[in-house]
Order: structure tokens, then sequence, then C-alpha cells
């Protein structure tokens, strides 16, 4: 049976729809790195459904889960767009390989983010390359350091914008949009995985505990971040 679309995450929707419109127009291009989370089916629709001429990948790092790769043809099929995969330097990946072994990223912190800069990090800043701002799909509810943000910052890190249209979505309006549009999604979602990165870093939640808690849960909450979202920002519009 069909849902009618909630008025809260529809009017969320258009303030996106508008915030990346305006910010497409002033910059002239914009890249979208796309996570496949359940934020990231909200941010496809929007984008590929109203706003094609923002361009779109996504970092395969070699250790997603299957359904990951079920969610990207599902997407592909759905609005008939190829999705811009893109993968680890081969020799980078045969370096890290041989220095920590294949699951060398348990030994240490600085083991977990070198694997995670040479798979996501510098795939990351090739996606990103020559573009004036990225978006993104992070939410303020994510993380303390998430909090702070704004919807629009300058990226220091990278050089580039960072635009984030559904900052001030809540967990709730997120699947309330994806129900109502009834949407493809990785189907680890049903099975209390609320963060889907790599499989050996990611697992199911507790109840009880943050939706962070299945990313990296051998390491102290403030180091399990990616790399992809540094925390000093400039803001630059709220
Ligand atoms: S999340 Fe794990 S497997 Fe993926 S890049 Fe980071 S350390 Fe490597």
């Amino acid at each position: 049976m069909g849902e009618l679309p909630s008025p809260a995450p529809e009017s969320k929707a258009d303030a996106a729809r508008r915030l990346l419109d305006t910010e497409l127009r002033r910059h002239g291009r914009l890249v979208y790195s796309n996570s496949l989370g359940a934020e990231a089916v909200v941010l496809t629709d929007i984008i590929w459904s109203h706003l094609p001429g923002i361009d779109v990948f996504t970092i395969d790092t070699g250790r997603l889960y299957e359904e990951t790769y079920q969610l990207m043809e599902q997407l592909q099929r759905r609005y008939q767009r190829r999705l811009r995969v893109v993968y680890p330097d081969a020799q980078a990946l045969e370096r890290l390989a041989a220095a920590q072994g294949v699951n060398g990223f348990y030994a240490s912190v600085e083991a977990r983010l070198l694997c995670c800069r040479v798979r996501k990090v510098e795939p990351f800043r090739r996606g990103i390359a020559g573009y004036p701002a990225w978006v993104t799909g992070v939410r303020r509810e994510q993380s303390a350091d998430r909090a702070a943000g704004a919807s629009v910052v300058w990226d220091a890190a990278y050089d580039l914008y960072k635009i984030s249209p559904l900052l001030d979505w809540s967990e709730t309006e997120v699947w309330q949009y994806i129900r109502a549009h009834r949407l493809p999604y990785n189907l680890l979602h049903d099975r209390q995985f609320p963060s889907i990165g790599c499989s050996p870093c990611t697992r199911a939640i507790q109840p009880g505990e943050s939706r962070r808690a299945g990313r990296w849960w051998w390491e102290r909450p403030e180091s399990r971040e990616c790399g992809l979202h540094p925390r000093a920002r400039v803001a630059v519009n709220a």
C-alpha cells in the first residue's frame, strides 16, 4: 500500500534541492561523493531526479559488502544512470598489503588510518579533483564532531567547499523519505547496521548502542572517522 510523503521530509527535500541548485549555479560544477548509506539513497534520488548536472561518484575500497554492490546496481537501474566508481591505486594497495598484511588494520589506529588513506582518502581525492565543491550526506546527529558543522563550509583539508544538504535531517526523516518514495536501500540496514562501510570494519549494533558503534568498534570513539570528514572547518553559510 502506498505511503503519503510526510510534510517534514518533503519540505526538507525541497530545501536540499534549492541549496544544491544555488550552489551548482554559484560554482558551475559540483560532485557528490556517494557513500551508498541511507542518506546517500535520499541524496541520489534528489540529484538524479532533479539535478542531473551534479556529477556523482562512489569509492569501491575493495572490501565492501555484497549488499552494497547490489544497491549500486539497483540505483543504476532505477535512474538509468551509470555510477562512476573510483578504486584505490593498485600499486599503493600492493604496498599496503606487503607492509601490514591484508587485515593489518586491526593492529593499531595508525595501521587502520593508513588502510583508510589508501582505500578511501586517496581515491576520494581523485574523485573530487578539479571540482570547486563537493556534496556529502552527513547529518548532525551522526557524531559529536558532525554536530558542529554547517551546511556549506570551506573544507580546508581538500581546498574546496563542502555542501551537506541533509545536515539537519533526523534519521526518522531519512527513512520516511526512503519509504514514501520506495527507494532501494542497503539491506544491511534491516539487520541493525545504521552505518555501513567496509565489511571487516563494520558490524551490527546492539540495542542502546550509538549508531556509529558498529564502525571500527575496537577503537576508542574519538578516532572512529575514516579521514574524509576532517575536524577543522570554517563555516561560510548556516
Ligand atoms: S574501513 Fe577498514 S578495510 Fe576499509 S579502508 Fe578503512 S581500515 Fe581499510
